[in-house]
């Protein structure tokens, strides 16, 4: 809680979350309008209490869209040059905040040193995060010393879409419109693994169209098996897998099979086990670079300059020398909306990762670096270098076994999936 009184001022507020940390100065010549906006400000805040001696607010916050448009229509009857450029600033703070994100506000005398701090930003993490990628004892067992070096950050579960609503560039291209268009709605991963939704302005169409024939459409064919054995839909209704071989399809809760070799085409006559082999014509580098696209996808804007090198990769307009593995786990706890987390080193300690991201959907998680540049890339490619990270992370050994590692060369991808009678494992 944050007891104030009102003027005289000024009256400063400390606002924190997970990417913003700053500081509201409230004050003016005018006692009528400095009360007049602090009441507003206060209803911004759900304060409970206001009266002439003062106010009470939570401390802990849930952003939303109304409070953008509050403290838009604030600073529209402020004249108070002073308080109208702290309040410009505190919307553009506000905008760095998702909607729905929690953040806390504490008054300004309310010293805060940098253990608490810490704190904070692993609480916040946690209240953000849970339920949509981590649990409580998860978080207390394998991530307390991760948040020490990074900011978390996770989508899944409830509609988001990244990116500005005013000024749309894309991500990819850096075009704006209109040199390009923005017609079409952008998935941040794809819809074709269930993703409806996590979407992006900041993807023209061109991109999206080119990228999906080159990775998107591939990797979701990578997955069509599973999605058909647990009755997930993707772009159009759940997959049927057709080869010249065989089919595949979900009936009516059932996966059937058709060897069209032999005779097996009813429930009747199916195989004890079926192993079948996915090879849908990209390569691992191309895997990796539609994972790491998807990790840009969902990236803050302020971060996009650290990945031009990558940006380019992904765009096959600059080479990386050598490249990390993936982990890949193909035995995760079921879950059908796909949920991104994006770690975010927050020191200079390079002999961890600026970056890695954890991608789950249906029972499968990747991990991996997004490196920022070639350098990087060169770096986390020495085995020494590599297990570094692998053990700071070390939910991925305790937490998430059976990791298989993809060396993202030239070769196809290939997943091969397993069936047992009645049962749906890949
Ligand atoms: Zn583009």
């Amino acid at each position: 809680m944050i007891e104030g009184q009102y003027y005289p001022g000024p009256l400063g507020f400390r606002i924190i979350s997970q990417e913003v940390d700053f500081t509201l100065m409230i004050g003016g010549s005018d006692p009528i309008e400095f009360n007049a906006i602090l009441n507003r400000l206060m209803e911004i805040f759900g304060a409970f209490t206001i009266s002439n001696q003062g106010f009470t607010i939570p401390a802990l916050q849930r952003h939303s869209r109304d409070a953008i448009t509050r403290i838009i229509e604030i600073l529209k009857s402020v004249k108070n040059k002073q308080l109208r450029n702290n309040l410009v600033s505190m919307k553009q703070s506000f905008g760095k905040i998702e909607i729905d994100e929690y953040y806390f506000v504490f008054p300004l005398c309310f010293s805060i040193d940098s253990n608490e701090h810490l704190n904070i930003e692993k609480e916040l993490a946690y209240i953000n995060n849970s339920g949509t990628f981590f649990n409580e004892s998860e978080l207390d067992q394998y991530f307390f010393k991760i948040l020490d070096s990074y900011n978390i950050k996770a989508y899944g579960h409830r509609e988001t879409i990244i990116g500005n609503k005013g000024k749309r560039t894309c991500r990819f291209c850096g075009k704006k419109y209109p040199k390009t268009c923005f017609k079409e709605t952008a998935h941040s991963f794809p819809e074709g693994i269930g993703n409806k939704l996590i979407t992006t302005r900041d993807e023209c169409d061109t991109c999206n169209h080119i990228y999906n024939d080159k990775y998107d459409a591939h990797f979701s064919r990578l997955h069509q098996v599973s999605m058909a054995a647990h009755e997930v839909r993707g772009k159009s209704g759940v997959p049927k897998i057709e080869s010249e071989t065989i089919s595949l399809e979900n009936v009516n809760g059932r996966l059937l099979l058709v060897d069209k070799t032999n005779a097996i085409n009813s429930f009747d006559n199916q195989p004890d086990s079926i192993k079948i082999n996915v090879i849908p014509g990209f390569s691992n580098r191309d895997l990796y670079k539609a994972l790491c696209r998807y990790a840009i996808n969902v990236m803050h804007n302020d971060e996009l300059s650290n990945f031009s090198d990558t940006i380019k990769w992904i765009n096959n307009e600059l080479p990386f020398t050598l490249l990390p593995s993936i982990f890949l786990n193909t035995k995760m706890p079921f879950q059908i909306d796909p949920a991104i987390a994006l770690y975010l080193r927050k020191n200079n300690d390079e002999s961890l990762p600026y970056a890695v991201c954890e991608f789950k959907f249906l029972h499968f998680l990747y991990a991996f670096i997004v490196p920022k540049n070639d350098k990087e890339a060169i770096y986390f490619s020495d085995a020494s270098n590599f297990e570094t990270f692998f053990k700071f992370f070390k939910h991925y050994t305790e937490l998430y076994k059976n990791f298989q590692k993809i060396t993202p060369d030239d070769s196809l991808v290939r997943l091969t999936y397993f069936f047992k009678k009645h049962e749906a494992q890949p």
